[in-house]
């Protein structure tokens, strides 16, 4: 149905109402005015009727032809009436407008037929004499009781249709003022029922774009009060509930962007509906474009498809490890099924955890395992041989004897070194992991000059010069003994790993926020592909080299472990044949 405005429903339906009204009222007045108006007419023309036939003076009067016609024309001026006497054969005797001998028979003429059996006769009718609708009353002329003629006095109606024509065009002036009025009406109502309205369809509209928050205006008008007050209990409560599902929507968001296991919803189409932070890092995802995606699209590793393929299918839970991205990430992944409140699954929900790191250790340990017993295999086994050898005779037999003793001593002191690196290794990690390293802020030439002195024995023993270039008064936050430790470390490797006759410079400054330590040398150098592995334990660039000179392994891991524990780090510049610089970055005063 096509819609109209309210103003189109009121004012064509008050308009009938009161057209209608009018017609009916215009049609009743004017009936009742026109039947008052002929009968008043009909009274009128009866009394000058009878006031003619008073004046002819009964039959005797009817004998004087002449003189009657020229009552009739002298009072019918007089009057302004048509007058017209009548015998009782129809002859017209006497008339105000005509010469009666020229009048046919009036005989058959109804308000006379009706005058000659002794009533008033009346009729209104056309009339051919005068072009127009006359109304006539003919009363009886009596002699005694004989009726001997009759007198007829009439008017033209053209005047009462006249008079009620005027009412006519009065009355449709009078209704177009009324439907104008009635128009007027019809807005004035519609303005005031339809102002409340529409104000309530602009509030619902708000209601609909989401503002809950600003309430409709009360009408005065009772049902439309109601309904805007039905409105707004109805929009609070809309507002709390749905403030109540954003809440719980962002704890939902921030739970599970909080958590450091990767989650994904996947529902029954096998679409991706949820996915948090930790997941879209994991798989490589953006996490929004990937949401409502075929989860076919989103994962892209096989083993993991196949998993999340398994638990779509499966009605319990499942457990695997799986390795991603070519081995380089290693996830625990849990899935199972998702339930709706009846009990029917409808997807499935996949939590990854990253177990890389976990792994990585692990394989450390083990590895860090095999490196120890690898290790101090080697000694042991060389100790062992000897000391079985000596038993089986060489004891006997002092040249070799001797030789043999030497190299148990060796070896045993091999052992030692390597199990003191490895103790002060792991009391320096525990130490820094239970926070009892204590750093004080102090002058740290001494510290580097006590390390220069331990090396320089050795130093000088192959001709190598240590330089050690440091301000008086640079401070750093250190421990002492670990931070000689380091220093020493690394000047032993630069001693160790350096020709005879080169130089060896200790360096310290400060460099922008940080204290920086270096130890240069002009030894053989590292190649790259060594440099990210060197500072991991039992890490050598060249075995023999290393073992032949004395070196555990440990050395630049303890120095490393020393470094993190200064709150700093160590790293290394270095090339073949191009020496090397070790850096350790402290924190300055
Ligand atoms: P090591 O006891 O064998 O010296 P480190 O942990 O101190 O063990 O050093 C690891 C490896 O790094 C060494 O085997 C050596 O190959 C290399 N390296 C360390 N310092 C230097 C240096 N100054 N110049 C050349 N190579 C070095």
């Amino acid at each position: 149905m096509r819609r109209k405005k309210l103003i189109w429903h009121l004012f064509p339906f008050f308009l009938l109402v009161t057209l209608v009204t009018l017609a009916a009222v215009t049609w009743y007045s004017a009936r009742s005015w026109r039947t008052f108006f002929l009968e008043q007419t009909a009274r009128d023309l009866e009394t000058r009727a009878r006031l003619v036939e008073s004046r002819i003076g009964g039959s005797a009067g009817l004998e004087n032809g002449p003189g009657v016609d020229k009552l009739c024309k002298d009072l019918g001026k007089i009057t302004a009436t048509r007058l017209t006497v009548i015998l009782t054969s129809g002859q017209v005797l006497g008339d105000t407008e005509e010469d009666p001998a020229r009048m046919d028979n009036h005989g058959d003429r109804p308000e006379f037929r009706e005058a000659m059996t002794g009533r008033v006769g009346v009729s209104t009718r056309f009339s051919f004499t005068l072009g127009h609708n006359q109304m006539y009353v003919a009363v009886p002329v009596k002699d005694q009781d004989k009726i001997t003629g009759a007198v007829r006095a009439s008017l033209p109606v053209t005047s009462i249709d006249q008079a009620l024509r005027v009412y006519y065009f009065q009355i449709i002036f009078g209704g177009l003022i009324i439907a104008l009025l009635v128009a007027f009406l019809s807005f004035i109502i519609s303005r005031r029922l339809s102002g409340p309205l529409e104000n309530l369809k602009r509030g619902a509209l708000r209601f609909a774009q989401g503002d809950l928050h600003r309430k409709l205006p009360i009408p005065q008008t009772d049902e439309l009060a109601s309904l805007a007050e039905v409105m707004n209990d109805m929009a609070a409560k809309l507002e709390d509930r749905i403030n109540a599902l954003v809440r719980q929507g962002q704890m939902q968001e921030a739970v599970l962007s909080s958590m450091i296991e990767g989650v994904l919803a996947i529902d029954a189409e096998q679409r991706l509906v949820a996915l948090n932070r930790a997941a879209a890092r994991l798989l490589g995802v953006d996490p929004e474009s990937g949401l409502d995606q075929p989860i076919q699209e989103v994962v892209r590793d096989p083993a993991l498809r196949w998993f999340i393929n398994r638990t779509l299918a499966a009605r319990e839970a499942l457990e695997q490890e799986v390795a991603v991205n070519n081995g380089k990430l290693v996830l625990q992944a849990h899935g199972t099924s998702l339930r709706d409140a009846a009990g029917t699954k409808i997807g499935s929900l996949i939590v990854l955890h990253d177990v890389t790191h976990l792994r990585r250790l692990e394989m450390m340990r083990r590895d860090f395992v095999a490196n120890v017993s690898h290790e101090l295999k080697t000694p042991i086994t060389s100790i062992k041989g000897f000391v079985e050898t000596l038993l089986a005779g060489a004891l006997h037999e002092p040249e070799n004897a001797e030789n043999f003793l030497r190299i148990i001593a060796r070896q045993s002191d091999r052992l030692n070194e390597i199990i003191n690196d490895l103790l002060s290794l792991s009391r320096i990690e525990q130490d820094s992991e239970r926070g009892q390293i204590f750093l004080t802020a102090q002058r740290i030439k001494g510290v580097l000059a006590a390390a220069v002195e331990v090396c320089e024995a050795k130093a000088r023993e192959r001709g190598i010069n240590i330089r050690l270039d440091c301000p008086d008064d640079l401070r750093a936050r250190v421990n002492a003994p670990l931070l000689e430790q380091a220093v020493v470390n690394l000047v032993d490797n630069a001693v160790k790993y350096s020709e005879k006759d080169r130089e060896i410079r200790v360096e310290a400054e400060r460099a922008g926020p940080e204290v920086v330590v270096r130890v240069r040398d002009q030894g053989s150098g590292i190649a790259p592909v060594h440099l990210p592995r060197l500072f991991e334990r039992f890490y050598r660039v060249d075995s023999g080299r290393s073992r032949s000179s004395g070196g555990t392994g440990l050395g630049l891991a303890i120095v490393k472990h020393i470094a993190q524990a200064h709150g700093g780090k160590v790293t290394v510049e270095s090339a073949p044949g191009k020496g090397s610089i070790f850096s350790l970055h402290l924190l300055p005063d």
